[in-house]
Order: structure tokens, then sequence, then C-alpha cells
């Protein structure tokens, strides 16, 4: 289907279209199948429009036996047709990272983590010039972040609204190197053509802009779907959770006109700072029955929504012990693996309750969630839940940090920083 730009900017909810276009499906079709023949060495050809010919470069390897990450240098291969080359410059450090690192989460050998990423365009394969979302042509130097995850576009989940769950699903952070580095850990990054590419405002900062592609989206997901069957305007909603993904829902709840937004979560710090994200009401496992707090809170019924963000069983059974009639439980926490969900089915009929669960997000969530961070960080201090980066080359202490004092994002900044505008605290 073709898609106006012009419309699009006017329309933001449909955005999508432009990642839905035939020709786009078509180039990453050929891509594919491209890939599949692909040689160790590659034999694609160099573009004109390639701006560096061969630059040394150098990218953090992780090792999933020794869990440790290894610095290597590469040389930059030719682009292929449709691939964009990103100078990175901004990286944070996602749950699911620290998951790899620590070997709770399988990854393949030699693989460049991270995917919450922000990098200037440096280059691309190919005479076309690539566009981003909307369709706009790309620029060298221009700021941009990416889908976390591509899709084929055309297998049963792609074409059914479901790309996250796409047959050939690509993920960055997530792959080996190969011709060229796919994560955040590492100068360049390559984008494999069909990637949808989101240009970032001038107004966002690196720092705030990062987990865009990740965290803020997941949740502009969630709001997706909770909208396809629940109003979220004057509704009672409870998050679990008070990371990056409970922190940015209670935001996104509150510009949506949440009513009352109920925040769960252990750390103490954390409740204090989603105070001043939109939460309404903060409480915690350790001093009360969260079930019946809740109730005493939502007149005995229970709240309307509940977000789990937290993923651990007692958080999920927590959300569905607090949700009313006919409310519904959003389950997007669990990526790990846990012991099952004890629940009846006549609980779920007498109580008619929603169960839904979400895993990553799709690109039109992708453009809401840089839309909100756009409009959204004057209000709420989005900056401060990124730490001090650490620099490349001390990626390893960045990881160390991040498990040890748990902030809500630890980073890795490229270059000079000139995008970088971090609140002091
Ligand atoms: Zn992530
Ligand atoms: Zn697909």
């Amino acid at each position: 289907m073709a898609c106006n730009p012009d419309d699009v900017e006017h329309q933001p909810t449909s955005y999508a279209c432009a990642v839905e276009s035939p020709t786009l499906h078509e180039s990453l079709r050929k891509y594919w199948s491209g890939v599949r023949d692909l040689t160790p060495l590659g034999l694609f050809v160099t573009s004109p429009l390639e701006r560096t010919a061969s630059m040394t470069r150098h990218a953090f390897l992780f090792d999933p036996e020794s869990r440790s990450l290894a610095k290597q240098a590469f040389d930059d291969a030719a682009l292929a047709d449709g691939e964009v080359r990103i100078r990175v410059t901004f990286c944070t450090i996602c749950g699911s990272d620290l998951h790899t690192y620590t070997g709770r989460r399988s990854a393949p050998p030699q693989c460049v983590l991270g995917h919450e990423i922000v990098g200037l365009v440096d280059g691309w394969g190919g005479t076309d010039i690539p566009t981003d979302v909307f369709e706009q042509p790309l620029s060298i130097g221009q700021r941009v972040t990416w889908a976390m995850a591509v899709g084929c576009g055309s297998c049963f989940y792609c074409t059914r609204g479901l790309s996250q769950k796409c047959e050939s699903l690509f993920k960055y952070g997530h792959e080996s190197i190969r011709q060229h580095p796919t994560g955040g850990l590492a100068e360049s990054c390559v984008l494999i053509p069909g990637t949808p590419v989101i240009p970032i405002p001038d107004s966002i900062p690196d720092a705030v802009a990062c987990p865009a592609n990740c965290a803020t989206a997941t949740v502009a997901a969630a709001l997706r779907l909770t909208r396809q069957t629940h109003a979220i305007e004057h509704a009672s909603a409870m998050i679990v959770g008070a990371g990056m993904l409970g922190i940015t829902a209670a935001a996104q709840l509150a510009e949506a006109g949440a009513r009352s937004i109920i925040v769960v979560d252990r750390d103490a710090k954390r409740l204090q700072l989603v105070q001043r994200f939109g939460a309404t009401t903060i409480l915690s496992p350790d001093d009360c029955d969260i079930p019946q707090q809740i109730k005493q809170l939502t007149e005995g019924r229970g709240v309307d929504i509940a977000f789990d963000f937290a993923g651990f069983l007692p958080a999920v059974e927590c959300c569905l012990e607090s949700i009313r009639i006919g409310g519904l439980a959003l389950l997007a926490g669990s990526t790990f693996p846990s012991d099952p969900l004890q629940l009846s089915p006549e609980t779920i009929l007498r109580r008619m309750l929603t169960i839904r669960g979400l895993h990553n997000y799709i690109t039109e969530d992708l453009v809401e969630a840089v839309r909100f961070l756009e409009a959204a960080q004057i209000k709420y201090p989005f900056a401060e839940l990124v730490s001090q980066p650490y620099p490349l080359d001390q990626a390893e202490q960045a990881f160390e940090f991040a498990l040890a004092e748990r902030p809500i994002r630890a980073a890795i900044q490229l270059g000079d920083g000139s995008q970088l505008d971090l609140a002091t605290e």
C-alpha cells in the first residue's frame, strides 16, 4: 500500500503503513534469500555511496562460555544493497543484556550485545538512498534509532500484525558478529535491509532516546493492546515492577488519562522515583498484602488493568488477584522460565478475566515511543533514569556496575558525547 508521508505526519496511528509497503517487503525478501547464500567472505558489491571505504573499528564480543567481553578490531566490510552503517553514539544496557551477561539467557558465540542504541547514519550499500519509517530519505550524519527486531514482512506472523514473532526474525544485540557487528557495544552497527529506522528529534538527548527502541516501545505496545479491550482514560491501573518498563508505563498511563496508577516494587528508591513519573500510589509487598490493599483502594473491586513488568511468578499472581471482575492482566515481564501459574479455568470464567501476553513490539509502537519521549521528557525526568555513561573501552565495568548498583539504566557513550545532556542530580 502506498503511503503519503505528508498524510502520515498528521496521522500517527497510520505510521505503520510505511513498513508494510510491498517495495520494502520485496527488498527484504531478496535480502533474506541473499543471506542464506552468503559465504563467510561474502561477495557484496561496494557501493559508491558508502562513505568510509575501509576503516578499522572496534567491537566488544561476548563469550557465553566464560561470560566475558573481549575487544576486537575489525575492518569495515563492504555494505550490501540496502544495508545502512550507523556510527553508534550511545547504548544503554537493558535488563535482557544483563540476563545474557549473567547466563540466565542464552546467547550465540561472539555476540555483540546491546540493542538500545542511538547513532548517526554513516553510509549505506547500493545506489538507492534508504528511507526511514515515514519514507523520507536518510542522510549522512542523521541521528536515528531503529526497531530492535526486524521481521521479514511476508511470513504468517508478519502478515498478521505480529512481526515481532516473524518466522525468520533478526534481533539487534543478539547475533554473532558476521560481516558486520549488529549490536550496540561496537563503534559501528550495520542495519539489515528493511529495518524500520526512525529519526530522533534534536530535542531528545541520546540518554533519553536510547531506551526508545526497547523499553519505551514495549510499553507503547502494552498500551496499544490494552486499548483493544479496555479503556485507559479514567481507569485504575496497577504496575508491578518499577524498573525502566514500569516507570515508563506510569508516565504513559498518566499521559493517557488513567485515574489512578498504583506501582508495586520492593525497592524504596525506585518507588520514590516513580512518583515523579505519574504514580499516584506506591506499595511494597514487604509492607502489606498487595491484593488486599488494592481492594481497599478500589472500593473492594480491584483495578481495571494490571501490568506485570517484573516477571516473577508472585508478581504475576499478584496482578491476577488484584484485577476486578472483567479486568485485564497484561503480562510483559516473564522473559525467562518460571514455575507454572496455578490458575483454575473456573476463576478465569467466573471473574471474566482477560489475560494477555506481550513480547516486544511492532513498528507503530516504536513511532509512538519516540513521539511520547519527545512530548513527555519535559514533564518527566527521563534523563535521570540513565546513570553516568562509561566509555566503550569500559564496557565490562558498565555491566558490573549495572549488576552491583542496579541503576535503572547503565550506559555506554561513544565519541565526544556532544548529543548528551544528562541531568545532574
Ligand atoms: Zn531490551
Ligand atoms: Zn516474517
